[in-house]
Order: C-alpha cells, then structure tokens, then sequence
C-alpha cells in the first residue's frame, strides 16, 4: 500500500484527509510538525508527501528526502514561492501545487466585502455596540447595481467576481494583459488600468504578485481614480503600496478600502497576536484606520477550500507516485 506523510497538518485537515485515504486505497500519517532539518527523517520509509509549507525550506532536506527514495513534495497551496524548484529539480524532486481550490470563495468574498464598505457595515456595528440606532447620513449606503466596478485580473477568480458584481446590476470593466473572451459577455474590456480605474467606483485586484506590479498601486495611480472610490485588495499585498493608500484615503481621493492581504503580513498571518504589540507601524495605521477594513488573508478559508486543498495535494502526490508526473508540476 502506498504510504503518504502529510507535515503541517491543522486539526481541520484531518477528517479529510482520512476520508481521502479509504477512497484511495492509501496509507495517510499526519503530524502538525513543519518540514525541517529536524523533522524531514520523519519522511523515511514514506513513498511521498504533502505540505503546507509557509517558510523556506532549508537546503539541506531536498538532498535529504532524495535519499530517502522520496521523488515529490506536494504543496497544499497555489503559491510555491517557498520552494528553490531548481534545487528540488537537481534532487528529482517533483513540486507541486493546487492552482484552483475554490475561486468561487475568494469571488464572494470580495462582494461581501464590497457590500460591507457600501453599506457602511463596519460603522453601523460601532454604532449599534454604543446603542446609537439614529439613521444619519454618515451610514447611508449605496446600491451596487449603480456602480461599475473594474475588475483588474480577470483570471479564475477575476472572472467569477465579475459574474457576481454583474449579478447585482453593476457595470463591469475589465483589464487583463491577457483579455478572455468568455469574460466579454459579462465586463467591456478596457486596454490599461489607468482606463478601467477612471470611472469606477469600485476597484477590485485579482492579479498575482510579480515583480511588474510591484506597489502599482501607488499614489500617482490613486489620484487617477474617481473621487471617492473604493479599492478592494482581496490578491496580494504587495500590488498596494499601503502608505500611499492610507494617504489617499485621509486625503479623501479614496472613500474606503478592503484588504484581505498586506504588504508584509508574513510575520503576523496565520498567528494569534492578541497578547503582543503590533510592531509594524503601517501595519497598525491599516488596523485602526476607519476607513480600512482588514481581513487577514481569509478570502480563500471555506470548507470548501480546504478540503480541496486536502485533496488536490494528496492526489498530485498519489499522481506522481503512479505515474511519475502531475499535471500541477511546477519544476
Ligand atoms: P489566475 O492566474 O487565474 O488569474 C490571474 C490573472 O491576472 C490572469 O488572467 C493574468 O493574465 C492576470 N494578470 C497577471 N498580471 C497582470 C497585470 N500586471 N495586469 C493585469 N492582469 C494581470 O489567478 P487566480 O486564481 O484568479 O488568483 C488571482 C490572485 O488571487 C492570486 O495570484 C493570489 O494572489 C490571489 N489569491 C488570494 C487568496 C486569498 O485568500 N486572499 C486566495 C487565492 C488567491
């Protein structure tokens, strides 16, 4: 029987996981440990294994699962920027991801979080927790499906969020530098982002992070959009250059914004900071700001989601065992 090791492994993952090894027939062992020097011997006598790895993994171990006749390392994310995939080549190890876990979460996500800034949610609440039920303007909302909304990345996720603004009634703009057509029936796309942002009230960032789109968002790029509009940041944190964001909205070019990712969130998410002092200073602005509503990294996190995640890094490492390649290799 094939026998796989799942590091990393949440309480959550568990069920899951042991569903998916009856189905398939194989042998799953889970331990909460991280995969490193320390732990990698753990892996011996398994034939592959699946992470979810958040930190870079010390050289050392490629070679060291190699010798264990170890031929894959099966990431239960989309992203494997933690990985020297050259490296993991040079010890034939296969690295692979789940590109697509469940956009539909992400997509509706973002329209509860657009819905929750036009409709001044988060301030109501505050008002409500006070016991003040006045009707005032400061917590008048807006409709949605009077607004356009630019989706900017029209991709997996882009394009199912632009179907759910759609669905509203909201006019969509599109930009891409890959436009799709099978997007053209629900947004009109636009050739450059400075034509999608110009009329929209609501900006929506669905890209991936490059080294092109780094701080694209910027204050040059905010003074361009229409007063008062809303940027959604549900993609990565570093697109958004976050002082000029805070800028722009104490200056009111901006009415608000939802960030579900910060430029540098790596050392606070996914950890429980309530007894220790925020240490970033940006970090802390985007907190407390009033206009801000911050979400850490959690658009994706639905049952849904997860068991995917389960599921597609279990399947790529059983794939590669099988057959001696995925089709989620990424090295
Ligand atoms: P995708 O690859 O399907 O789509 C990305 C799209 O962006 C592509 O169509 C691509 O052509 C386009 N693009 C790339 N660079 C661009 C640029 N400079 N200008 C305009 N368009 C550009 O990816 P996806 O699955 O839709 O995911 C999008 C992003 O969402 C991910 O890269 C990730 O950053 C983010 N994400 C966030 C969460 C979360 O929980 N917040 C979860 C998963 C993914």
């Amino acid at each position: 029987m094939v026998r796989l090791l799942m590091y990393n492994t949440r309480e959550e993952e568990k069920s899951w996981a042991l569903e998916w090894a009856k189905q398939n027939n194989v042998e799953v062992e889970m331990t909460a440990d991280l995969l490193t020097m320390d732990t990698v011997e753990q892996a011996k006598g398994f034939d592959g294994i699946s992470l979810s790895q958040v930190a870079p993994i010390d050289e050392v171990v490629y070679s060291e699962l190699a010798s264990y006749g170890i031929k894959q390392i099966a990431q239960r994310s989309a992203g494997v920027d933690m990985y020297n995939l050259e490296l993991a080549q040079a010890n034939h190890l296969i690295i692979s991801n789940v590109p697509s876990y469940s956009p539909e979460s992400i997509a509706e996500f973002t329209v509860s979080a657009a819905l929750n800034l036009i409709r001044k949610v988060e301030l109501i609440q505050a008002r409500v927790e006070r016991q003040d039920f006045r009707w005032t303007p400061e917590i008048r909302g807006r409709v949605l499906g009077d607004m356009t909304v630019a989706i900017i990345g029209t991709g997996r996720i882009g394009s199912i969020a632009a179907k759910f603004f759609k669905g509203f009634g909201a006019k969509v703009i599109g930009y891409d530098l890959y436009p799709n057509a099978l997007c053209e029936d629900v947004l009109h796309y636009v050739d450059s982002i400075e034509t999608a942002i110009v009329d929209a009230d609501i900006v929506s960032i669905h890209m991936p992070a490059t080294a092109d789109n780094y701080y694209l968002f910027d204050y040059d790029l905010f003074r361009k959009f229409k007063k008062g509009a809303m940027l959604l940041n549900m993609a990565r944190g570093s697109i958004v250059k976050t002082q000029d964001l805070l800028r722009a909205l104490d200056e009111e070019l901006l009415a608000g914004a939802a960030l579900d990712t910060y430029e540098s969130e790596a050392a606070y998410i996914p950890k429980d900071w309530s007894d220790k002092p925020i240490e970033d200073d940006t970090f802390q602005k985007v907190l407390n700001h009033p206009k801000i509503s911050y979400t850490p990294h959690i658009a994706y996190y639905t049952d849904e989601a997860v068991k995917n995640l389960v599921e597609g890094g279990l399947n790529a490492a059983l794939e590669v065992i099988q057959t001696g390649t995925t089709k989620n290799r990424m090295n």
